[in-house]
């Protein structure tokens, strides 16, 4: 075995029956393409064995949502074969992350969601790339490191924009001809000294981190959440799942106050209530506090109260992945790495995508980051699109967030709202919430955005048209609508005067 091979299969990892793997150049019916017959942005790099990974031509560091439909978008062009590299410091391919606050975290005797179920791309109705996947397509990944049985993330820690390197906190040196950056975020934190780190206390952004919430909820009898985002909502509905005694924390005034007005959310906190989930809003957080066995015990609020808990869950939201890109030009005010329309970043040969990229959200004229699945999966399509033909459209997305909660067999109501568009201006509610509810944000005339709780699946297929269209509407009218059904048909109607006029 060659030292190339030798380090290359250090990078497998073997966990749950999961093999990962790479290529051995004599299994590969390599094609060799010369850098014009593929893009002009592409960066074909000289062979040498000093490097680690064998597939030079494009390497993606991640391996998480965006990497996925990045690696299928690849394939679908007939250029992953022998040409493609992911390095993430997960252990497993890629999968569908919004699954880990929701059917992963249902309860043991309702079937929970567990991988292989849902790699990428299952969750937009594509194939299930399993690991298997990676090996039939010829393309090279590097996960977590096995030695002696102890695994060791091995993230990307370093980037050579000169001589078109990485460094990974093994050492490991990589080769890229072009470069996309897909690490996504991170869960902000409790500082330690606040006993964020305690045992019991949790963040959740991969499946390490619910694997280790779930062996805590198997034990637990009192749970706190902290956050009133969605990730806060999927987590308190997932507990009470489990019928654990249950409290959602949060400063704010309602839930998801970022996208829900009070009265919407009031709707959603009757329901939680319903299931059992108690409320504290309008509080903040002191300190976590410590027991006798050195796991965390209770929350201390800043009023002085203190709620006992044994496993706390913190959702209090993320921060972009830069590092260690940060050499790379960033965006000031969103945050993540700075993009333009085809994602590619200033320095040639280097683009970002998903949770990271700070790109120009063009319906709206202003540069956003956007950390939703739907945006994940379209930049990376976007992004490869651009870098392997001559598409040279810039990237126009439609804002689209969901959620899913109470969803596991048996539960006496299961909850989904989808959002497109733009949550500004007037908002008119409709519908009582048995099971339908619809709010509609009007600016200037113009519908900018609408939310639909319990959607027919063609209801919710209405709402990016009308998102997208901003139809001008009747808000009178809209508000006289007598059911939801009623009010989707006025929008649907005004879609038609706008396109008739
Ligand atoms: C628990 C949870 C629930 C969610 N639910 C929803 C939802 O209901 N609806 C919705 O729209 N969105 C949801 N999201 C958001 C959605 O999952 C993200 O927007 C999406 O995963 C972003 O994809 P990404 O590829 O940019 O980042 P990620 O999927 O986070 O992947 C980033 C990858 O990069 C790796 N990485 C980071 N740094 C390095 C490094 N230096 N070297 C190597 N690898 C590195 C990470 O380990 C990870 O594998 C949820 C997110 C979480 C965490």
């Amino acid at each position: 075995m060659s030292s190339v091979h030798r380090s290359m299969a250090n990078s497998l990892y073997l966990k749950h029956g999961l093999s990962l793997w790479c290529p051995h150049s004599t299994s590969l019916n390599r094609i060799h393409h010369h850098p014009s017959s593929i893009s002009s942005r592409s960066y074909v790099v000289a062979s040498s064995s000093s490097f680690a990974n064998e597939n030079r031509e494009f390497v993606i560091v991640g391996g998480g949502n965006s990497a996925g439909y990045a690696a299928r978008t690849f394939v679908e062009h007939g250029m992953a074969n022998g040409k493609l590299c992911i390095v993430s410091k997960e252990a497993y391919a890629p999968y569908e992350r919004p699954a880990l606050t929701k059917a992963y975290l249902f309860p043991p005797d309702k079937k929970p969601a567990r991988l292989p179920g849902f790699h990428t791309c299952v969750g937009s109705g594509g194939e299930r790339q399993t690991p298997e996947w990676y090996k039939e397509k010829g393309i090279e990944v590097f996960f977590i490191i096995k030695n002696n049985l102890c695994c060791t993330e091995d993230p990307v820690t370093a980037i050579d924009i000169e001589k078109q390197t990485l460094t990974t906190n093994s050492g490991k040196l990589l080769k890229y001809g072009s470069l996309i950056v897909a690490t996504g975020c991170t869960a902000s934190r409790f500082p330690e000294k606040i006993g964020g780190n305690l045992p019991g206390v949790h963040y959740i952004r991969d499946v390490a981190d619910a694997d280790s919430l779930i062996s805590s909820l198997e034990k637990a009898q009192k749970v706190v959440v902290v956050g009133g985002g969605y990730i806060g909502m999927e987590i308190a509905a997932a507990a009470v799942g489990w019928k654990l005694d249950t409290t959602i924390i949060f400063p704010e005034n309602h839930l998801l106050q970022r996208l829900f007005t009070p009265s919407l959310a009031q709707k959603y906190e009757e329901l939680y209530q319903q299931n059992g989930v108690k409320f504290l809003k309008g509080v903040s957080i002191k300190n976590l506090e410590v027991g006798s066995d050195g796991c965390v015990a209770a929350v201390k609020l800043e009023n002085g109260t203190t709620i006992e808990a044994d496993t706390i869950v913190i959702g209090i939201g993320a921060k972009p992945a830069v590092s260690p890109f940060e050499t790379l030009p960033l965006n000031t005010t969103v945050g993540g790495i700075q993009v333009d329309g085809q994602f590619r970043t200033s320095v040639p040969g280097i683009f970002a995508i998903g949770d990271v990229a700070a790109f120009p959200l063009k319906m709206y004229g202003r540069i956003a980051r956007v950390e939703h699945v739907d945006h994940a999966r379209r930049s990376a399509q976007h992004c490869v699109k651009a870098l392997l033909s001559s598409q040279t459209d810039t990237y126009d997305y439609l804002p689209h967030f969901y959620s899913r909660v109470f969803e596991y067999e048996g539960s006496p109501r299961k909850v989904w709202w989808q959002f497109f568009g733009d949550n500004v201006g007037d908002t008119v509610e409709i519908g009582n919430f048995d099971p339908k509810i619809a709010t509609f944000w009007i600016d200037s005339g113009k519908l900018k955005g609408v939310l639909l709780e319990s959607g027919s699946p063609e209801e919710f297929q209405l709402l990016p048209k009308l998102a997208r269209s901003q139809p001008f509407v009747d808000k009178a009218k809209l508000e006289s609508a007598s059911s939801v059904e009623t009010a989707l048909q006025i929008a649907r109607s005004s879609l038609q005067v706008d396109a008739t006029v």
